[in-house]
């Protein structure tokens, strides 16, 4: 493996995403100019935004997990992570291989990959708390939340990590619940408040306040999201049901 010029802690990596959705591209592009190797499975067919980013993408799912990645990182919906983990074919993969996961919620996700992951892989749980806008001008001062489920690699793991922290992500290490808990109050909270200023189609006027105009970035903001991702942040987050 190459070894990183940032960090002598740091090597470049093979990563295989799963789910090439908004976020996962999004991701890939910041790994992609690391210098990290990537490929990509997913639902629909992006072979052709591949090819242009420079990543193999795989409709097959047994040359998805034959590529013999050093991490395969879950960009899925919360919704359908439990049919796209079994729908993986486990059994080819070639050695120990780490599996991240970036879902907005933790909890049930962490003990879906503990349920249906070979017992080998290493897992680890992540959230980055921003995305394709909050990102868009670099992760500088952008929070990273992620557990340590299950490391025997330390290496690759430490690499994965540097990849956030390379870019000025403040990194937090706290468990899925603790992280469930809080999202609940923070960014379900702010989501839902951005779906119903939009359900209220709330719209610039020549006299806008400061505190308007927030509420107006706010519910442009949200609504880019997917209502599969807002779904998945009610559904699959228990803490969540305790703020409606
Ligand atoms: P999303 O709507 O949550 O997920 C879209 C992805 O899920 C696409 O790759 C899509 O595949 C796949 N997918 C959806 N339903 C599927 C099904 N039934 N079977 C197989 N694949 C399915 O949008 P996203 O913004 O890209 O988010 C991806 C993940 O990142 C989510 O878990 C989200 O919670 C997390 N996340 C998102 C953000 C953000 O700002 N957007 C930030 C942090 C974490 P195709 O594209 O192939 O159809």
């Amino acid at each position: 493996m190459a070894v990183s010029s940032s960090s002598p802690l740091s090597r470049t990596l093979r990563i295989g995403i799963v789910g090439f959705g908004p976020f996962g591209q999004f991701l890939a592009t910041t790994m992609m100019k690391q210098g990290h190797t990537l490929t990509a499975t997913s639902r629909s067919d992006h072979s052709q935004l591949c090819a242009r980013l420079g990543i193999s993408f795989f409709r097959g799912m047994n040359e998805f997990i034959e590529a013999e990645n050093d991490v395969i990182m879950l960009c899925t919906s919360i919704l359908s992570l439990t049919e796209v983990l079994k729908s993986l074919p486990l059994h080819c993969l070639k050695r120990p291989t780490l599996f991240a996961d970036v879902l907005s919620v933790k909890e049930g996700p962490r003990e879906v990959l503990l349920q249906v992951l070979p017992e080998e892989s290493d897992v680890l749980c992540t959230h980055p708390m921003f995305g394709p806008e909050s990102g868009r001008d670099g992760w500088n001062g952008l929070a990273f939340m992620y557990e340590r489920v299950r490391i025997r690699d330390e290496a690759t793991c430490s690499s994965f990590l540097h990849i956030f922290e390379s870019e000025g992500c403040r990194m937090l290490e706290m468990s899925c619940e603790e992280h469930d808990k809080l999202a609940a109050r923070s960014q379900f909270l702010t989501h839902t408040i951005g779906r119903i200023l939009s359900e209220m189609e709330i719209e610039s006027t020549p006299i806008d306040t400061k505190g308007f105009q927030t509420l107006i970035q706010l519910k442009d903001s949200t609504i880019r999201d997917s209502f599969d991702l807002y779904s998945g942040l009610f559904v699959h987050n228990k803490f969540a049901k305790q703020e409606v």
